[in-house]
């Protein structure tokens, strides 16, 4: 139990946007107690990589494989934090070739996909020692509590303070709280909590503060695109045709492809023993459903490596998969929020001495990296405590 602890604030959540926040808030403030609570088990959420224990050695990126910033609005408190991250050299230019895969399979240059807009920037590092490196680029490290595989399913605010209980029935107590994800704020949260009251509306109750009930409506109308990923550890000899040697290399489906493939994307990930890994992203859902139905897990991986060579068939720099290649399978319930997006100016509660932030808010990068990094960004200079 840690009741015995009470912190001066506590972050739930331990994706890139909570890392964001936390580095630049904590920034010069070394003297807060302050822990951050993930259910996972490292930093980087959706934005995270596999490392096996069965694989030695690979990293794979399963979600977000590298950062694209548009920028639009030419926000200086973004442009000026990617700046910081190019010059600490967490981040550089993302020169990885992409391929848009069209109607025959042919190439086409001219990608339209809300993942590749604007600038593309590579991790130097794992996607997930970006959000470490991230969080202990102030010397935080050593200032805040981690707790890892700790599931937060309840939350109580009593006005002296708020009080958040995790599956394992752990008790951690704040004057302020900061909250990444919008899981205990959303209706799927009684579904996958198995509870019966969205948490946040169960520790501040309707009519008591109206930024709280206004972005619980908003929430309420926010959806989500679920995402399949495959995770393929390639054989010893596996290359490609030609000598490509970056370290990515990303080919996106046209949507008539997709529908025939059932891929959304093919990232090629070079490991640093030169092994080819290969992420699959999919959004179609019912496929898997129809195949996992199946008692035979190879049943299904067969379909995907069939897939895979069927797309690939005469493509001159990718070679066909030979079926014992290993392959690994994650479903992402939330992979990116959609439809209704959460205005900015709902990310605090100075009343209730709570703040949000993430990729579900309405801002330049809805739904990817870029709207986590910005609402970070904003939300410290909106939370004085
Ligand atoms: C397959 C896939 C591909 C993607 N591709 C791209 C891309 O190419 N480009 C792009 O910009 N974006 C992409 N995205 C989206 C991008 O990953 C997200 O926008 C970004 O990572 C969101 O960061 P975040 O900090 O807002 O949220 P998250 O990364 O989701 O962080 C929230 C964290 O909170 C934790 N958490 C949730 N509930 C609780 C709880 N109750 N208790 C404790 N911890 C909890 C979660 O485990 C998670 O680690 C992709 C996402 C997926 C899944």
């Amino acid at each position: 139990m840690k009741s015995d602890i009470t912190y001066d604030l506590l972050i739930i959540g331990g994706g890139i946007s909570a890392c964001v926040f936390a580095s630049k808030y904590l920034k010069n403030k070394n003297t807060k107690k302050v822990a951050l609570i993930e259910a996972g088990r490292r930093l980087g959420g959706r934005s995270s990589t596999r490392i096996s224990k069965r694989f030695k050695g690979w990293k794979l990126n399963h979600g977000s494989p590298n950062i694209n910033i548009y920028n639009r609005n030419k926000n200086l408190l973004l442009k000026s934090y990617i700046d910081e991250l190019l010059d600490n050299e967490f981040i550089k230019n993302d020169d990885s070739e992409l391929i848009l895969l069209g109607e025959e399979s042919d190439l086409e240059t001219n990608i339209e996909s809300e993942f590749s807009f604007g600038l593309n920037y590579q991790s130097l590092f794992s996607m997930s020692q970006l959000s470490q490196k991230i969080i202990e680029s102030n010397n935080l490290h050593d200032v805040i509590d981690f707790y890892f595989g700790t599931l937060i399913v309840d939350l109580e605010f009593n006005n002296k303070e708020w009080i958040l209980t995790s599956n394992n029935g752990d008790k951690f107590k704040s004057k302020y709280l900061v909250c990444s994800t919008n899981l205990l704020l959303h209706k799927r949260s009684l579904k996958i909590l198995n509870i019966n009251q969205i948490p946040l509306r169960k520790a501040i109750p309707k009519n008591k503060d109206k930024t709280i009930d206004l972005l619980l409506n908003f929430l309420n109308k926010q959806s989500f695109i679920p995402r399949l990923t495959y995770l393929i550890y390639t054989n010893q000899n596996y290359n490609y045709k030609d000598c490509y040697l970056k370290k990515n290399r990303y080919f996106y489906l046209k949507k008539n492809l997709e529908n025939k493939h059932k891929f959304e994307r093919v990232i090629f990930q070079l490991q640093d023993d030169n092994k080819l890994g290969i992420v699959v992203h999919s959004r179609n859902i019912d496929f898997f459903n129809s195949y996992t139905n199946t008692k035979d897990e190879d049943v299904f991986k067969q379909k995907i490596f069939t897939n895979f060579n069927e797309l690939f068939e005469g493509n001159s720099f990718i070679n066909q998969l030979n079926f014992n290649e290993k392959i690994s399978i994650m479903k992402w319930r939330a992979s990116q929020p959609s439809g209704c997006a959460v205005p900015l100016s709902l990310q605090f509660s100075r009343k209730y001495r709570i703040g949000f932030c993430g990729d579900w808010f309405q801002c330049e990068g809805f739904g990817r990296i870029e709207g986590a990094i910005l609402s970070a960004l904003i939300l410290v200079n909106k939370f004085k405590i």
